[in-house]
Parts: C-alpha cells; structure tokens; sequence
C-alpha cells in the first residue's frame, strides 16, 4: 500500500528522522491558517501517490499565508499530471503546508529489497532531487550501493557512505544518522520502500527529509494498529479497494478477457495462456482457494462492471473450493446479475463431474472446456467475436 507524503514524514520521525514542520489541509482556509501558524515562507505541496510533483506544478514554495491560500485554491480539485502519474493525472484532495528550507545541496537516500541478493540494499546519492532517474541512466557511479544483512544497516556502513557522498564533518554523521534511522524504519514498519529524495542539507547544515514516499507491506496490517487507517481509497482503483473488502485478490489490466481463478500461480498460468492463443486479459482476480458462493457473485459483479471486458474465463481448480459448488455460485450470479457476454468455463478437481453437469444443466450457454488450451481459444475466439 502507499501512502500520502506527509503520513510517510509522520512516520519516519518517529524513528528520529528530521523533517520539516508542516501540516496537511484539505482547503484553501486550511492552508492559509497552516501558512500562519509555521510562519515565513511555505512550500505548498500536492498529496498524491505519485511523485514527479514538482515536474508538474505540484509543489510551490509561497511568501506566506494569503498566497499559500491561493496556491491552494489552483491545486485542491485540479488534475496534476507528472511525469508518473501518466496522462491521466490524478485529482489532488489534500495538501502539505510545510516551512520552506533553506537547500544547500539535495541528496537522494532509497531502501529496497533487492531480490538478486536476497537482501535490503541502500541506495544514496549526492545528485539527488528531480533528476535521479536521469542520474542514474546517464552517470550510474554516481549512484551508490549497500547490502544490509540481517543485523542491520551498522553505523560504520552508513558513515562510509555519507564519506562516498562526499560528506564531511558532522553533517556526514548527520546524513549517516538518517540512514540508520531509515533502515529501522523500513523493517520495523514492515516498509516495502522508503524514498527520500531529496534528503537536503541545509545552509545551516542540517539535515532533513524533504520528500518521502513510503509503501507497506498489505500483508504486515495485522502487526500494526494503525497502518489500515493511512489508506486513501480515492488513490486506489476503485474495483480493488471492493475487491479487497470482499478477501479477493483483484488487479485490473488492459485486455478484454476477465479472468476468474482460484489461486495466484493458476491465476498467473490463465493469463499467460491467454496472451500465448493471442488474447489480452482484463484482469487478474484470485478469489482464493475456499471463495464461497458469495465471493463468487462479487466477482462476478466486478468482471462485468468493467465495460471492456468481452468474454469470461473461469478457470478453477476444485481443492478445497468443490466444483460443483462453484457452478451453483456461477449460476446464481450469471442469473442474478443478468450476465450476456460468453462465459467459458474451465473446472478441474473435487467433484469436477457434479461441477459440469450442474453447468449442462442450468440452461445457460457456457462454453466448457477440458484444458487450459482450449478454454483460452476459446475464450479468446468469443472476446474478438
Ligand atoms: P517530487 O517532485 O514529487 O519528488 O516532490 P519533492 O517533494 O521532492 O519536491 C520537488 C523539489 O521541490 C525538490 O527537489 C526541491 O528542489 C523543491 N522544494 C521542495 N521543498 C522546498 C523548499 O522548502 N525550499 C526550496 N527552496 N525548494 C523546495
Ligand atoms: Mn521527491
């Protein structure tokens, strides 16, 4: 999950980090009183999950409040499109209202997991900002690497690569702080990135993220109360914020193929499949390995919401989940919801032969099929028909 800039700061000061003091506002009001309150010059920065910002008008350093109020006006419901959000943009609904830093240098600090070494790896850089990706094509010494191994990012690995940043005296120790503090951010918080970019040192050469983008493991919720309610749903994909409330595994692509699957390898297998007979899929949806009848129709209600979807293939292999229950749950939902695309359906496994005869039997015009295979070109020949 991602989440907002100003919730990520929230959380890496808790670890000792230094950001800027700041505050969110949902309106022009709200910013202007934030603007007062901080004091000086603001920076007025758009909360959306993309960055780019600053490439796409989404972040405006102000003299004070009236004009951070107007800033904040332009911003709060216009679309801001940078360079990842895609043409698309996205709507802005909140702001950070920050005091505006004094930057005498930007440097670029970034935790992953590497899955090559099987390790969380620390990426830093003294050509930080807007320009990393740029930085990191063109002059890739300039980006520097290192492996943390199960103890932790040790102060003396961090100070080494605040030196090969070129850092010197305290604020090297300064940026080597931040580091450490970092890695144990990531890990703690169960983190699956955490970026700030830029890390600035200051003329007064102190040191502060100024940019942070934090993402959190989904499947780390149950250890940490709180981190459910740092969701924005108006950032998400609307089908997959339903898809989740209902325990299915929904994420939307480009075909025209839905796709309906228990298990995410079999999931995985379908779509595949369906590219190599020449298809696209629509999605990719694993309604787990015991859906219940109710999952199913839900499901179903999301395959059809989406108007590019042409053809169904439901490819389930029956463990835990029966098939014939599948094909009562099917049916119900092909009935309910007065579904009129093809729908080609692929059942192997417990009670398979209960499963198709409950499908013959329904009156419905399934298409059936034995093998991955043929419920591909099948689904694929429907899809373009
Ligand atoms: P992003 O473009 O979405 O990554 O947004 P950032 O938060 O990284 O801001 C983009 C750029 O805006 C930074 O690299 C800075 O150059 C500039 N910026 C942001 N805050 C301040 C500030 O307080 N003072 C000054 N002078 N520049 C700022
Ligand atoms: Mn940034």
């Amino acid at each position: 999950m991602k989440i907002h800039e100003y919730q990520a700061k929230a959380l890496l000061a808790r670890f000792g980090i230094p950001v800027p003091r700041g505050e969110v506002a949902f309106t022009p009001d709200e910013a202007r009183a934030a603007a007062g309150r901080l004091g000086g010059r603001v920076v007025v920065k758009a909360q959306i999950h993309a960055g780019g910002r600053g490439k796409g008008g989404g972040v405006r350093v102000v003299a004070g409040p009236d004009e951070a109020a107007q800033a904040a006006g332009g911003m709060l419901g216009s679309l801001l499109v940078t360079p990842q959000t895609g043409p698309a943009g996205r709507t802005v609904g909140r702001l950070l209202i920050e005091e505006a830093l004094d930057i005498a240098s930007e440097l670029y600090l970034g935790l992953l997991i590497d899955r090559e070494s099987e390790r969380l790896a620390v990426i830093a850089s003294a050509a930080g900002g807007m320009e990393i990706e740029e930085v990191a094509v063109a002059t890739p010494d300039r980006i520097h690497r290192q492996a943390v191994s199960g103890s932790g990012l040790q102060a003396f690995q961090a100070r080494e690569l605040a030196f090969r940043l070129g850092l010197t005296g305290s604020v090297a120790l300064k940026a080597a702080g931040v580091m450490v503090a970092a890695e144990r951010a990531f890990r703690d918080l169960d983190a699956s990135l955490v970026e700030i970019n830029p890390l600035v040192v200051t003329g007064d050469g102190a040191v502060q993220a100024l940019d942070a983008k934090v993402t959190l493991d989904d499947s780390a919720y149950f250890r940490h109360a709180g981190h459910a309610e740092l969701r924005d749903p108006a950032e998400e994909d609307p089908l997959e914020v339903e898809a989740s409330q209902h325990g299915l595994n929904y994420i939307r692509l480009d075909g025209t193929i839905g796709c309906m699957v228990n298990g995410a390898g079999l999931a995985m297998a379908t779509m595949d499949i369906i590219k190599l007979a020449g298809g696209e899929p629509a999605n990719f949806l694993d309604v787990g390995g015991g859906a219940s009848a109710g999952q199913i129709r839900q499901a179903f209600r999301m395959l059809l919401s989406d108007s590019r979807v042409k053809a169904v293939l439901i490819n389930i292999f029956g463990g835990i989940l029966r098939c014939d229950v599948l094909a009562e749950g099917v049916i119900a939902a092909v009935r309910e919801l007065d579904v009129r695309l093809p729908v080609v359906v692929r059942l192997e496994g417990t009670n398979v032969e209960e499963g198709r005869a409950v499908l013959l039997g329904s009156g419905f015009d399934f298409t059936t099929a034995g093998t991955m295979d043929e419920a591909a070109t099948h689904a694929v020949a429907l899809a373009a028909g």
